[in-house]
Parts: C-alpha cells; structure tokens; sequence
C-alpha cells in the first residue's frame, strides 16, 4: 500500500509518499510560502530529477491539490491515479492527554485535536488545515493522526507535573507533554532491534539532536520522561530556542529591556540557543564546528555549554531509571556531528562509556559508537519520522 505522509506547517507543507511493503520513500517534496507571494513546490521521484515550480498557491488545499498533481503527473508522476494512494497519515504535533496513541481520523477525532489547539497554537490548526485540505481533495482515502505528544503519555505523574499550583493543571492541563515522541518511539524500538534485546527488557537514552532538540528515557518499552514540557521550549539548548532557564529571567530583561511577554517569548524561541549564545555566529552546528576549529571563542563557549546541558539530562534519566543499557544520537546534530557526540560522551565515564572514534566518524547508519568492552553501548541512529508515520498508518487502516 502506499502511504502519503503530510507535515503540515502554518505556510508550509512537507510530503513523502511511502510504499508501505518495501518501506521505501517513492517520492517526497516540499510546498513553501503557502498563502505567501512566491510559494513554491518542490518535488523529488525517487531515482528522478528534482523539480521545482514556482506558482500560486493561496491556501493549503492548493498545495496539496499541486502535490496530488505532481504525484500524478504522467511524465514525472510515481503512481496512475490518486486510488494507489491507499491512506493519508498526518503529523500532529499536539494531542494533549487526549491521545495516548495514534487514531484513524473522524469528524469527533478532529474536535478533539481543535481542543488542544490552545496547547499548541502555531501548529494545531495547520495540522487541522491540512487534514480538511486532503478530505476535500481525497473524500474516501482513510486518514490518520500520528502526534508528537503521544509517545510521552505513559509518564509517571511525578515527571510530568510542575511545582506550580494544581488548580493550573486542574483548570488549564498545564504540564509536562514532551515532543519528537514519534522519533524517539522509532530510535528507541531500532536500538534495540539493532541490539537483538528486547525493548521491554531495556533502559534507553534517546537524544532528538536536530533544530529542535530533546533527550527521552525510555524504561522497559514506555517513555518515563523527556526534555521538552508544555511546549517545546523547555530542557536542551537548541538552534534558536533557549531551552530551561530560571523563570525570573522573563521579568529581568522585561524590565531592563522595555520589552512585552510576547516580545521576550519571541527571543526566546527565535533568537535564543546556539544562535544567541554564540553573539549571532550560526544556529547552524556545520558552522559553528568550522568556526570553534578556527579558534572562535564564541563558537567554542556554545558548543560546551550544548554538550555540558545534554550531558546534565543523560544523568538525570539515568537516575529517573536507576541506570542505562543504551545511549542513542539521531537527528541533524545527533546523527552528523562527531565532535558534540565525542564531547557528550566525555562526561559518560561513570557509566563506563568508552567511544570508538572510528566509528563516531561512520555517517548514515545505524552504529554502535562505543568499543565492545563499553560498560554502556552509545549508538548513532538515524530517525525517520515519515516511515515511522506510515508504519503506524498502515496499522490503523490495514
Ligand atoms: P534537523 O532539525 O534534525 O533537520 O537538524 C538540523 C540541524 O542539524 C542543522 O541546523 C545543523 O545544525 C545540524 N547538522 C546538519 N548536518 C550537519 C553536519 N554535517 N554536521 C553538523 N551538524 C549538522
């Protein structure tokens, strides 16, 4: 079967589709500046030129109408007619406590999603957007809701609440949600796949190393606790997030800056992290590696304050568990970048992590990073959040 997987931003739209029983991408693009003068569609067959077409497109139904087009094309197309395409799974970011796992998506499915939409205003509703775009264009294709949150639902209370006062939870279900779950439920099962062991018998570490960042423990096959909280600007210093800081510091720069909330909650997601860390030298971690062998102090200074903050998180799970069998890097940093993995690791060694630097320097794919005599196995893993949604896609329509 195949399956069309849509990531829908506010003016943005990510696609892939999917043939569900080889496991293989057949064609992924891109839709940018939806709604926005200049949009553009980008589109990749597999084994095919990459295209790109610069044309209107004022809405998200017009976007994925181009997708479907493309997808379709006689020339270029991968698949006869839109009835190969036998399902349509959605990232969702935000699911609240409402979703513990992925669901087929119904009219009572798509309130509820609307009903966490508060949690999670920049995403919900695109997500929302480009579901009502593909029924108008697929009416009889089943589609599913696969959510970022839903993974981190079998947390234990005690890591999921703040020490703010309960009625906050009671009234507005402010705590802990956690994000990225999709590819932390991916590496974590792949580590131990990979291992041969199994996931209900392991205590996993998976750190989401990419733009957005964030660490998970995973306890006997379920996630005990993660980085990111009621959003996802919570725990790891990221490109451009800030990650955990102290909550007074909001007030500080209000009163020294003149500046309104939404004015510093800006900062704090746009030019906070490694980008306002290192005075405005990259968000980019190609760059700052490059700028740190040259000497860059500034460079320097944020790549160890990065791996310092992801060291302190290992710990910490590491006694949320009572100890770790496997360690596992993925994402854009987590998968490329040797020198923050070596660096990480260097503060392992009350876990017994010894490194094998020839193969931290493999690249894209699964690797064990640690010599065999390595009390704890640290393992690099690339995430694939697009087969993990057509996996679970599959399941729910099959
Ligand atoms: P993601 O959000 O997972 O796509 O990760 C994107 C980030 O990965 C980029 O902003 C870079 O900081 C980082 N990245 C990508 N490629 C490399 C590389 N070859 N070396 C170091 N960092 C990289």
């Amino acid at each position: 079967m195949n399956i069309l997987v849509i990531n829908c931003g506010s003016s943005s739209l990510k696609f892939q589709l999917i043939n569900s029983d080889s496991e293989q991408c057949i064609a992924k693009g891109l839709c940018e500046r939806i709604g926005i003068e200049g949009s553009q569609i980008t589109y990749s067959p597999e084994g095919g030129e990459k295209e790109v077409n610069v044309t209107p497109m004022p809405d998200h139904t017009e976007a994925i109408r181009l997708v479907l087009e493309a997808l379709t094309n006689p020339k270029t197309g991968v698949v006869k007619s839109l009835d190969e395409i036998g399902a349509v799974g959605h990232r969702i970011v935000h699911g609240g406590e409402k979703f513990a796992a992925s669901t087929v998506i119904t009219d009572e499915v798509m309130k509820a999603i609307e009903e966490c939409n508060d949690l999670a205003p920049l995403h919900n509703p695109a997500n929302l957007i480009g579901i009502n775009a593909c029924k108008a264009l697929m009416p009889n294709t089943p589609m599913v809701g696969v959510f970022d949150t839903a993974f981190h639902q079998t947390m234990p209370e005690e890591a999921y609440m703040y020490g703010l006062p309960y009625e906050y939870y009671q009234k507005y279900k402010i705590r802990r949600y956690g994000f990225h779950g999709t590819s932390h439920s991916f590496v974590s099962k792949k580590a131990a796949e990979d291992l041969g062991k199994k996931y209900e018998d392991l205590k996993i570490i998976v750190c989401h190393l990419g733009n957005g960042a964030s660490v998970s423990a995973v306890k006997n096959g379920k996630c005990v606790d993660t980085s990111m909280g009621l959003t996802p600007l919570e725990g790891l210093i990221m490109g451009t997030r800030s990650g955990d800081m102290d909550p007074a510091i909001i007030e500080f720069i209000a009163h020294k800056e003149g500046k309104s909330i939404d004015e510093i909650m800006s900062i704090l997601n746009k030019k906070s992290g490694v980008q306002g860390l290192s005075d405005n030298l990259s968000s980019d971690f190609r760059d700052l590696e490059a700028e740190h062998n040259k000497g860059n102090a500034n460079a320097t200074r944020t790549l160890k304050t990065y791996c310092y903050r992801v060291a302190k998180y290992i710990g910490s799970y590491v006694a949320a568990m009572n100890g770790v069998d496997v360690i596992c890097f993925t994402a854009g940093i987590g998968e490329n970048a040797a020198l923050v993995r070596s660096w990480v690791c260097q503060y392992l060694g009350y876990l017994g992590v010894t490194i094998d630097e020839e193969a931290n320097h493999k690249r894209g794919e699964d690797v064990v990073i640690t010599t065999p005599d390595s009390k704890t196995t640290v393992m690099v893993i690339p995430t694939n959040e697009e087969l993990a949604i057509a996996r679970e896609t599959v399941r729910l329509v099959k």
